[in-house]
């Protein structure tokens, strides 16, 4: 076998470097070799929790799934690369078969493989397979960590496409951490006239303002009620309860939720019905790197504006905690090959 590095999660709060076998590709798989990985907020509750919701770690496991590479090896039958390309790793494989997946939402196929989610391994290492398919080709002017970040766009891009955000649309952004930063840059990007978002950081708000955002507001000092901002589109991309941002939301407006918390989340339903919302949730993406891809290469998203520190693959437990003692941290990249 040739070996490689792995940065294993082994228990709650304990990753260790384990030399494993470099993977072998499969029919129509590339092998890749990561250049870069973001860590997302699920990684950290990996990390710390050993679990997200009914996903739970019962064995050693690989994070990270926010990743590029290099195509450096085919399986049979994949001829899709030439040998040296660069490419953003999507991070699930549906079945491609399911009814779900028929129907064009491969997202919701409840047989997907997604990297870094129990049992599936992540990026966290020095080499992935990964179907050709889903190895998209990145142009060269793409750093790898914004190749790594075209994931994270990707929620931002699904977040807006469900919510129809169009030209002429007020929308309100809750949470402005990665990604309620990538879908504001979205939401402007697919013509929103105003994007005002809210947080309690206020590196984050200063930076969000930078990136584009109309109006950023600190709601530990204003109430939403009281900015006069009456948008049609809600993008929940906090995880908390979003009732003060669902109140403000226009007649007939839409609110999709984005962000993840607790089990059991309030909502206002009686607004909901007499103002005639729509809400929909999300559940990661489909078809969005195409998109991805355009609003990053064009410049009209930047991904690596994001990018608050770089750590070496022996550094990865550093990584998934230093947003708790740093409150500029917004996304920190591990580059497993260096
Ligand atoms: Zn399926």
């Amino acid at each position: 076998m040739t070996p490689m590095r792995s940065a294993v999660l082994e228990a709650v709060g304990k990753i260790a470097i384990v030399e494993r076998a470099v993977p072998e590709p499969g029919p129509a798989e590339v092998l890749i070799k990561v250049s870069a990985v973001g860590v997302c907020g699920s990684d950290v509750h990996y990390f710390e929790h050993g679990r997200i919701g009914d996903h739970i770690v019962e064995q050693p496991l690989v994070l990270g799934h926010e990743a590029s590479g290099i195509v450096v090896g085919f399986g049979t039958g994949a001829r899709h690369h030439h040998l040296g390309q660069r490419v953003s790793l999507e991070p699930g494989v549906p079945d491609l078969t399911c009814p779900q997946c028929r129907a064009g939402r491969y997202n919701l196929c409840p047989d997907i493989r997604f990297f870094g989610t129990p049992p599936i391994n992540g990026a966290f290492c020095e080499y992935v397979v990964l179907h050709q398919e889903f190895a998209h080709p990145v142009p060269d002017s793409l750093t790898d960590e914004a190749a790594a970040l075209l994931e994270p766009l990707s929620v931002g891009v699904w977040a807006c496409r469900k919510g129809r955000v169009g030209a002429g649309d007020r929308v309100l952004v809750n949470g402005a951490g990665p990604v309620g930063l990538v879908t504001a840059q979205t939401a402007l990007a697919f013509g929103a006239s105003e994007v005002v978002i809210t947080d309690v950081n206020p590196q984050r708000l200063a930076l969000a303002i930078e990136l584009g955002c109309t109006h950023a507001v600190d709601v530990r000092g204003t109430a939403l009620r009281d900015i006069g901002f009456e948008p049609n589109v809600l993008l929940e991309c906090s995880g908390l309860p979003p009732g003060d941002a669902v109140r403000t939301v226009a007649r007939a407006g839409r609110v999709v939720l984005v962000g993840m918390g607790g089990d059991d989340i309030p909502l206002p339903l009686p607004y909901l019905q007499e103002h005639e919302l729509e809400l929909t949730g999300t559940f990661r993406y489909a078809n969005t790197w195409p998109t991805a891809i355009d609003l990053a290469a064009t410049g009209r998203v930047d991904l690596d504006r994001l990018v608050t520190g770089h750590f070496a693959l022996d550094q990865v437990s550093t990584a998934l905690t230093t947003g708790r003692h740093d409150p500029g941290s917004i996304k920190p990249i591990v580059l497993p090959n260096t």
